[in-house]
């Protein structure tokens, strides 16, 4: 996949109490890049809220913390989409969301299979226009798309997302039976 990675650090102004720093990293496809020679930036509003700005798009992101273990706080951007609290969110097209939720991958990470059906998945979403993260609900057929075209592609993206899905109800079932056997 061609994606762009760079690296950027937001620094919190105001709050004495806030030591650390939200680092967004953040990824875009060249494509997608307006102006690929500036990064997109992290601009805290308030403790809860930072605005993240890339070129003209703009998007609010909750801000969350969690207590260091040497005191302090980390904090975290909160994912629009799933809520996850995430070191880092990225830039896809006109969404911003974080990596399990866009169906990214580290650049020399191994790629697991599910991965590899997120990525998939996400991908087939991209070419139809959808929004972003397999748990949104299907959008409909782009317009000037061949209507074979698209079957082909819901049929493949239904089947990824069934085996996702089925995959994370087979974890949560073993996880119940796991503290079953443990007396809970
Ligand atoms: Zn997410």
């Amino acid at each position: 996949m061609n994606t762009v990675f760079s690296a950027f650090r937001g620094r919190l102004g105001g709050k004495p109490a806030v030591e650390s720093q939200p680092e967004a990293r953040l990824t875009h496809r060249a494509a997608f890049a307006i102006d690929h020679h500036r990064r997109p930036r992290v601009i805290p509003e308030n403790e809860g809220l930072a605005i993240v700005k890339y070129g003209l798009r703009e998007w609010p992101v909750l801000i969350d913390t969690s207590p260091c273990n040497f005191g302090g706080y980390r904090r975290w951007l909160v994912c629009g989409t799933c809520q996850a609290k995430r070191v880092a969110l990225y830039v896809f097209g006109e969404h911003l969301a974080c990596r399990k939720c866009m169906g990214l991958r580290y650049g020399c990470q191994h790629e697991s299979e599910r991965d590899r059906a997120y990525r998939r998945a996400n991908a087939i979403r991209e070419l139809l226009n959808w929004k972003p993260g397999i748990a949104h609900p299907n959008g409909p057929k782009p317009l000037g798309m061949h209507r074979t075209t698209f079957n082909r592609l819901v049929t493949e993206h239904d089947s990824l997302v069934n085996r996702l899905l089925g995959n994370a109800s087979k974890w949560i079932e073993q996880a119940e039976s796991r503290l079953q056997r443990m007396g809970r």
